[in-house]
């Protein structure tokens, strides 16, 4: 059994790795950034939701792209295998280890260093940086689109501050002698 440090004093060692582009190092880091363990369950409280950061042009799993971009340990702790500094695999892994279970390290799971390898095969990384680039581009056009259809429709809204021709919206925003009035 690892010993175990109290929550409150829980810091992973990220470490980016210099031959990720920092885009992906980004990814990384945003995967890893910790907010917290829950006091009552023991489980890790995360900055971001997995589906919610950038990894897909590099990867069709996070914890591939994070390990391609970074290392991350938990010092403290040590593989359950061969016995060295725990480093994490996995967002799983903190919770597994966190949960008390027998964790094993990354050089212990060759499959991520595999798929980490994979992602920074030089020209596989020239493409995924591209389409990361791409990526981010298109995301930034849409943006300006919705900022620019936003102030049009608030351009809109200043100079025609009623815009209603209906009649039936002016009568029934009339008073009721008014409406009398039109019935007349
Ligand atoms: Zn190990």
């Amino acid at each position: 059994m690892p010993k175990a440090l109290p929550p409150s004093d829980l810091k992973l060692l990220i470490e980016p790795n210099d031959a990720a582009p920092s885009p992906l190092q980004e990814v990384g880091i945003a995967y890893w950034t910790l907010l917290g363990v829950d006091p009552e369950t023991n489980e890790p409280k995360w900055e971001q939701r997995v589906s919610a950061l950038p990894y897909k042009t590099w990867s069709s799993g996070a914890h591939y792209a994070a390990a391609a971009a970074v290392t991350a340990t938990l010092p403290g702790y040590s593989c359950a295998t061969c016995d060295a500094e725990l480093t994490l695999t996995s967002r799983q892994a903190l919770a597994d280890t966190l949960a008390g279970k027998a964790v094993a390290c990354r050089a212990c799971h060759k499959r991520v260093d595999e798929q980490a390898a994979k992602i920074l095969e030089p020209r596989s990384l020239e493409r995924r940086t591209q389409r990361a680039a791409e990526a981010l581009k298109q995301e930034a056009t849409v943006q300006e689109a919705r900022e620019l259809e936003q102030s049009r429709r608030e351009v809109i809204a200043d100079r025609y501050p009623v815009a209603t021709n209906d009649q039936e919206d002016l009568l029934s925003n009339a008073s009721l002698l008014a409406k009398l009035g039109a019935w007349r």
